[in-house]
């Protein structure tokens, strides 16, 4: 296929999604707005953006950086920090802030994602050698399967709730897995439910992949999510945070989990960060405008990759609560030349060809592409393939929709060369 039906492609598709288009450009006016009257109110300036040395007493950047953050997630409190090294370190952290030994987490929205098996000491292949599970403290963690309908089981949730249960949590995003993701008003359910059936119980959300995606935050009133946590190389990090994560909630739990991030005793008193926080700020205002670009990208991908026939999720028109698009291949070859064409699109390292190997926190091989400027950056165009049957790519990111209508013609190209797809 030359370009020329390429082009008559893409504009057929661009007029397809439009209508979906002009609503996530409102969603984003209404954040960016949310985002600026937000620094106004904090009086961020200059000296904000500037880092702190030792213990990093008094530390105004990191501090006001919290102020913001919780703000924009309708949250009490929040803890932000570039030494929180993943989203899975950011969970980790927060679950390990509220439970105590003989409490019990209960995960209602089907199997955590990989990266959290050894944090929860779940499904352990091989011996946990100790390393300091919430099973190893001797707080047991119970997953729920979601319905055949992919919603919440209420019957089975209620069935293992018991009185030590402390903590429910919910995945928002759907992970390697193809359901779609929990919306905000999945999630808003959700909390009815816990406050007429187990007021008691604490609720909290892995909220990895879906900032700025829907108008509101979990942890936003009208949701009611006592707890989230997340990761500044996805979403909430703007593409420009270079690395970190975050945790927001109720001030209460916050003030917990602050003794986890640092020390019993020190809290959220502490942390220093001499490189500055220039690009946290610059990626929280950026944010809401990235993830928008992502989305539109996405849609353009599910709207061509289904009119070459190929299955999608969600489909173009369908509602959207993360920034993943999966897209099935036939066979294990159409799914690695689908994300070697991925990588083979990127600004960084397109010479390389990924192929599949193992990964530490995965108990599958996996193939990823992440030509991204962030290592691992994955609000940049990146995609994840878990080498499986049914044969799906995750594809998520692009900050810029240009970039990611280059790939999808690139990885079109490269799938007709192998013979995978005749059109
Ligand atoms: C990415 C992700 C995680 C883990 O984040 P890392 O930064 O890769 O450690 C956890 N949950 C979900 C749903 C994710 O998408």
């Amino acid at each position: 296929m030359n370009d020329a039906p390429f082009q008559q492609l893409q504009l057929s598709i661009e007029e397809q999604i439009q209508s979906v288009c002009t609503h996530i450009h409102a969603q984003e006016q209404h954040h960016t707005q949310k985002v600026l009257t937000t620094f106004q109110q904090h009086g961020v300036s200059e000296r904000h953006l500037h880092g702190s040395t030792g213990y990093g007493y008094h530390d105004v950047g990191r501090d006001t950086l919290d102020r913001i953050f919780a703000q924009l997630c309708g949250a009490e409190a929040a803890i932000v920090r570039p030494h929180i090294n993943s989203g899975t370190h950011a969970i980790a952290i927060a679950l390990m802030g509220i439970l105590r030994p003989g409490d019990e987490l209960l995960y209602i929205t089907g199997e955590p994602y990989d990266t959290l098996r050894p944090v929860l000491g779940i499904h352990q292949t091989e011996p946990t050698n100790n390393l300091g599970s919430l099973r190893d403290w001797g707080i047991n963690t119970t997953v729920v399967p979601l319905t055949a309908q992919n919603t919440i089981d209420w019957t089975a949730v209620q069935k293992a709730l018991h009185t030590r249960t402390k903590v429910i949590a919910l995945q928002r995003s759907r992970g390697y897995s193809l359901r779609p993701a929990m919306t905000a008003n999945q999630l808003r359910e959700a909390v009815q439910w816990v406050r007429q059936h187990a007021p008691h119980v604490t609720t909290f959300v892995d909220n990895c992949y879906g900032e700025w995606v829907e108008r509101v935050e979990p942890t936003d009133d009208s949701i009611g999510i006592d707890l989230m946590a997340g990761s500044l190389i996805k979403n909430a990090g703007g593409g420009l945070a270079p690395t970190g994560g975050y945790i927001a909630g109720r001030a209460a739990l916050i003030e917990r989990v602050a003794q986890r991030v640092t020390a019993p005793g020190v809290g959220n008193a502490i942390g220093s960060y001499e490189g500055g926080y220039r690009s946290f700020y610059q990626g929280v205002f950026l944010a809401p405008h990235f993830v928008a670009q992502s989305l539109q990208g996405m849609i353009f991908t599910a709207a061509w990759m289904e009119r070459l026939g190929l299955w999608v999720s969600p489909r173009w028109d369908e509602p959207r609560a993360d920034i993943i698009q999966a897209i099935r291949l036939d066979s294990e070859q159409a799914l690695i030349a689908f994300i070697q064409a991925v990588q083979k699109s990127a600004p960084i390292d397109a010479h390389v060809t990924p192929i599949p190997a193992p990964v530490p926190g995965y108990d599958r091989s996996v193939i990823m592409a992440a030509g991204s400027f962030i290592q691992g950056g994955s609000l940049e165009l990146s995609a994840d393939a878990p080498i499986h049957p049914p044969y799906v790519a995750y594809m998520q990111g692009g900050v810029t929709t240009a970039h990611v209508k280059w790939a999808v013609q690139n990885i079109t190209r490269e799938l007709i060369k192998g013979g995978h797809l005749s059109i």
